[in-house]
């Protein structure tokens, strides 16, 4: 255990943020680190309890209160052996989390949990300042090979670790760059895109192949590549986008979050031809949607220069605190405002879009909205319900869907023969990520619908185990909660 007294002794401190005005003024990233021995005091609050619900709330199982107790010593190289034991890239989490292990820390009982997200970040960027993450190919080829379609959290983790057990394994993205949602979904301010490239180019030196733009199912049919690989892993994400089937949805303004999201990375990116430019400069705009990818769009409209921007959630507006009814250690809907929400966003509970309005050449001009409210009755679902006299008009040049999506493009799936369930994720079988043709595998958001970056991380190398197990009849690679041979 760190300091038996820590968590009597020292304050939660999280790392700041520059100051608004500043920050908005470009894409980058804004937080303000702390020093070290303020870390080292975050990490002796860790109670090492006897039973550390953190790892219960890590998807990864990460091993919480070793590396807790590891920076508080000073220890960062054991720190981050700990870390990447279970988390390939913490780089990601660390970053982007949002901490259900926090959320199931035993100090948030009754008060401030360990900054573990934080610690996380700062342990895997002391190690690669210090430069102890290095490539490490496997020692041994085992002469099999697997094809990883999609280059998210999910592909990359799978990649890794079948990398490690040996195998010779070809990533295929679409897209110009790999990194899934992490490139062209998270905006720059939130994760540097060259955060990826150092960890993508450590991945090509242990051996992984990556073939960038190139659409499995369309340029190389999927029954061609399961006949090239002894497995494939598919990890394309759950890309099919929500709409919002009402009056004036197809006016120039009406945008999707995702359109909006990546041709903002994109253009950071030096990118060209990206199609029709869509702007928030000098706009009212209104953001539909509460979730990440709304308050995404929030954060790059003001830093695009917008005039005013709304963000509008059907939902009713979520108690500060934890609800009675969402005890610890479990994850509570509490009221999340992120840094995006506190640059200029005023944001609407309990309101939904009815219309949009237009100019007579076909051009967003505004919508109309009206209050609800969810009505319950004994025994049934709760329904969405109008309140009367509650309609509203608002100006408005560019609505921002951020409605989530539906699940997983079938194309793939068509051409394998694979089933899906009524969301359209691709079926897998209990914990072992096979779907029903044998050699074929998936995970992340296309198994599980959209989630989590921990999460995609997680399916990653739990399927990486299963394919293993597939080629060579048994394996080394860890399961959850198995750690793993400390590696960086
Ligand atoms: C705007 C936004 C913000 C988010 N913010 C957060 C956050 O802050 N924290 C968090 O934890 N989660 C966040 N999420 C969710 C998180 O990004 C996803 O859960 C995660 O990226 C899923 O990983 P994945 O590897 O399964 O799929 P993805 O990241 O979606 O990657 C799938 C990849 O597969 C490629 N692909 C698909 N089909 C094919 C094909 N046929 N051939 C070749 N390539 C293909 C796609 O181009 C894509 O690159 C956010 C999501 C969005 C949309
Ligand atoms: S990956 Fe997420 S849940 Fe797991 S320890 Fe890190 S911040 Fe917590």
């Amino acid at each position: 255990m760190g300091k038996i007294t820590g968590f009597l002794e020292f304050d939660r401190k999280i790392e700041g943020y520059t100051a608004v005005e500043k920050r908005i003024s470009h894409y980058k990233e804004f937080t303000l680190p702390l020093k070290e021995k303020e870390l080292g005091e975050q990490g002796a609050r860790c109670m090492d309890c006897g039973v550390p619900f953190c790892h219960s709330g890590c998807p990864l199982g990460n091993l919480i209160p070793d590396f807790n107790d590891a920076v508080y010593r000073g220890k960062w190289e054991k720190a981050a052996e700990i870390l990447h034991s279970t988390n390939n890239f913490p780089e990601f989490t660390g970053r982007l989390c949002p901490a259900p292990c926090e959320e199931a820390c035993v100090l948030g009982i009754n008060g401030d949990p360990v900054t573990i997200e934080n610690l996380e970040k700062n342990i895997v960027e002391t190690a690669f300042q210090k430069g102890w993450i290095t490539a490490r190919p496997p020692a041994v080829r085992s002469g099999k090979t697997v094809a990883v379609i999609g280059s998210g959290p999910a592909g990359l983790a799978a990649a890794q670790q079948l990398n490690r057990a040996g195998h010779l394994v070809t990533v295929f993205e679409r897209d110009q760059k790999v990194g899934g949602l992490l490139r062209y979904g998270i905006p720059d301010f939130k994760l540097e895109k060259h955060i990826i490239d150092r960890r993508t180019t450590i991945l090509e030196e242990e051996g992984i192949v990556f073939k960038t733009g190139i659409n499995v199912g369309v340029d190389i049919s999927a029954i061609e590549l399961k006949k090239q690989f002894d497995a494939l892993i598919l990890t394309g994400g759950a890309t099919v986008r929500r709409g919002l089937p009402i009056d004036g949805a197809h006016l120039k303004g009406v945008v999707q979050a995702m359109d909006f999201l990546k041709q903002n990375n994109k253009r950071i990116d030096g990118l060209k031809d990206l199609g029709e430019e869509i702007k928030a400069t000098g706009k009212d705009v209104v953001v539909i949607g509460g979730g990440d990818t709304g308050s995404d769009c929030i954060g790059t409209s003001i830093r695009q220069g917008a005039t005013s921007v709304s963000n509008f959630e059907i939902l009713g507006k979520p108690s500060q605190g934890r609800p009675d009814d969402q005890p610890w250690p479990f994850w509570p809907m509490r009221l999340r405002t992120s840094s995006s929400h506190k640059e200029g966003a005023e944001r609407f509970f309990s309101i939904s879009t009815k219309r949009f309005i237009g100019d007579h050449n076909g051009n967003l001009t505004g919508l109309v909205t009206s209050e609800v409210e969810w009505v319950s009755e004994p025994g049934k679902r709760p329904v969405l319900r109008e309140i009367t006299g509650t309609e509203k008009e608002w100006k408005c040049e560019l609505a921002l869907l951020a409605l989530g999506f539906t699940g997983s493009e079938m194309t793939i799936a068509e051409q394998l023969g694979l089933e899906a369930d009524a969301r359209t994720n691709i079926r897998a079988g209990e914990g072992n990520y096979r779907t029903n043709i044998p050699g074929v595998f998936v995970a992340g958001d296309q198994r599980r619908g959209q989630s989590l970056i921990v999460w995609a991380i997680s399916e990653g190398r739990q399927a990486a185990h299963h394919i293993d197990v597939f080629l060579m009849g048994s394996s080394d690679l860890p399961l959850k909660g198995e750690g793993d041979l400390p590696r960086i």
